[in-house]
């Protein structure tokens, strides 16, 4: 780098795979995932990849990050092939969290959040669903409440994942009961340790403990930790959901994880070896039905990188990355399920030995999350319709009178929880 002229990407690649092999772990070293140690791995290795210059590659160099191109940082991901990938445990800090601080934080809030956030010293959540319904989101039930200088929140929400790990949590709240339900709320960042923050791990069918659910009984936060303004939480949590989408879509231009075309070569060997175990190889409807999951990931590559470079240009609107994130979560139920269909029991059970056993009944057990969070496939495609192909909007009985008048469910709330 000459300081004006960016590092040609291949040289920049090269460079990366050299401090990688001298400085991450192998992939047969990553500590199972799901477990506070992994995510303490992952911490840890993003703090290295943070001091050797290589964390937050498209992201500005005032909050630590190294003001590169897309390209320059899927470079980066492709040479981590291989190697111990921490992005998977820190998605919604560096994927979500991050890009929407950066993009509606103020000046104070970025230089106080962003590097400790990038580095991997703090981890972040998102506290948007609640016990009463997820989707829809603007129908929040946690409560804000000015009081002098801070912020009272009571309330309840539910599936964070790694609320137990977290540091700090975006939690969208209601400050205004007599206005209509979209504009009476607000973003507001929560220490996941002040006083009156209850954390429920929840225990999931495949044993681990992912997710949480948290309980705020008269949680004071300092009234500067709102982002954007009172009123304005709908439209920053639309933000994070976008960024949300792309990361999960592959479509991001501020954190590329894990989904990258050279891991499709890997997605397809599996299925070929599960075929070729089973006996199946030779059968045509097998082996056709392999292709298509073959060809729909390169196409699922193929189509972040359009999605990505429309938004880029303005040709797409934000909410395009719904296509992308519907198009990768059918993918992914696709073709665990034929995976499963050739493996039968070995997907089912493992021995506690085998990691890559485990690995694939994980897989399994979890194959519905990608379709569900970040917004169902059925919100994604009402947004697709919606807000992409520009449709009749669904019908909203509530959208036009004032939340207190909205009949809700109120299930969750602290109150229910001391009523047993
Ligand atoms: C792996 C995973 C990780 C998650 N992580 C987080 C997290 O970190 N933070 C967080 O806040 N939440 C998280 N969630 C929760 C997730 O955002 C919600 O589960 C999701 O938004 C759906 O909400 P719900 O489960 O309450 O279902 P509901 O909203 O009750 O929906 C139930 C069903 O009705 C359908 N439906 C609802 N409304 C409509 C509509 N208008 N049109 C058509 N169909 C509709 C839905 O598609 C769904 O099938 C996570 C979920 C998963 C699976």
């Amino acid at each position: 780098m000459n300081g004006t002229v960016p590092e040609r990407v291949d040289d920049f690649g090269r460079r990366a795979r050299r401090w990688i092999e001298a400085n991450l772990p192998r992939s047969d070293e990553a500590i199972p995932a799901g477990s506070h140690a992994s995510v303490a791995q992952a911490q840890q290795l993003q703090q290295r990849i943070f001091d050797a210059g290589f964390a937050g590659i498209t992201w500005p160099r005032a909050y630590g990050g190294q003001e590169l191109t897309p390209a320059h940082m899927h470079a980066f991901v492709d040479e981590l092939r291989g190697f111990v990938n921490p992005y998977s445990a820190l998605s919604v800090s560096l994927g979500v969290v991050g890009p929407t601080i950066l993009e509606l934080g103020t000046p104070e809030q970025k230089e106080r959040w962003l590097p400790p956030l990038l580095r991997g010293d703090t981890l972040w959540v998102q506290l948007l669903s609640e016990p009463s319904g997820g989707s829809d989101m603007a129908g929040v039930l946690t409560r804000a409440t000015r009081d002098g200088e801070t912020w009272v929140i009571e309330g309840s929400k539910v599936w964070t994942t790694f609320g137990h790990y977290a540091d700090y949590g975006l939690c969208l709240a209601r400050t205004d009961w007599h206005i209509q339900k979209h504009r009476g709320l607000a973003m507001i960042v929560v220490p996941m340790d002040a006083p009156g923050v209850t954390v429920l791990p929840l225990k999931q069918a495949s044993g681990a403990s992912e997710f949480c659910q948290e309980f705020f009984e008269h949680v004071t936060v300092p009234l500067d930790h709102i982002l954007g303004a009172d009123g304005e939480g709908w439209s920053v949590a639309s933000q994070l959901l976008v960024h949300e989408r792309n990361a999960l879509g592959g479509g991001s231009v501020y954190f590329a994880g894990g989904h990258r075309g050279a891991d499709s070569d890997d997605d397809t060997n599996d299925l070929v070896d599960a075929a070729a175990a089973a006996g199946v190889w030779d059968d045509p409807v097998v082996r056709q039905e392999v292709a298509q999951c073959h060809a729909d990931t390169v196409v699922s590559v193929q189509l972040a990188a359009r999605v990505a470079a429309g938004m880029r240009s303005g040709h797409f609107a934000g909410p395009a990355g719904s296509m992308l994130k519907l198009f990768t979560a059918d993918l992914h139920l696709r073709r665990t399920a034929l995976h499963v269909e050739l493996d039968g029991a070995g997907m089912a059970g493992w021995s506690p030995t085998d990691d890559d056993a485990r690995s694939r009944a994980m897989t399994w057990l979890t194959r519905q999350g990608t379709s569900i969070m970040g917004g169902t496939n059925e919100i994604q495609r009402n947004i697709i319709s919606e807000r992409v192909l520009g449709m009749p909007r669904e019908h909203a009985p509530d959208k036009d009178i004032p939340f207190d008048q909205v009949r809700t469910n109120q299930a969750g709330r602290p109150t229910d929880r001391k009523n047993g």
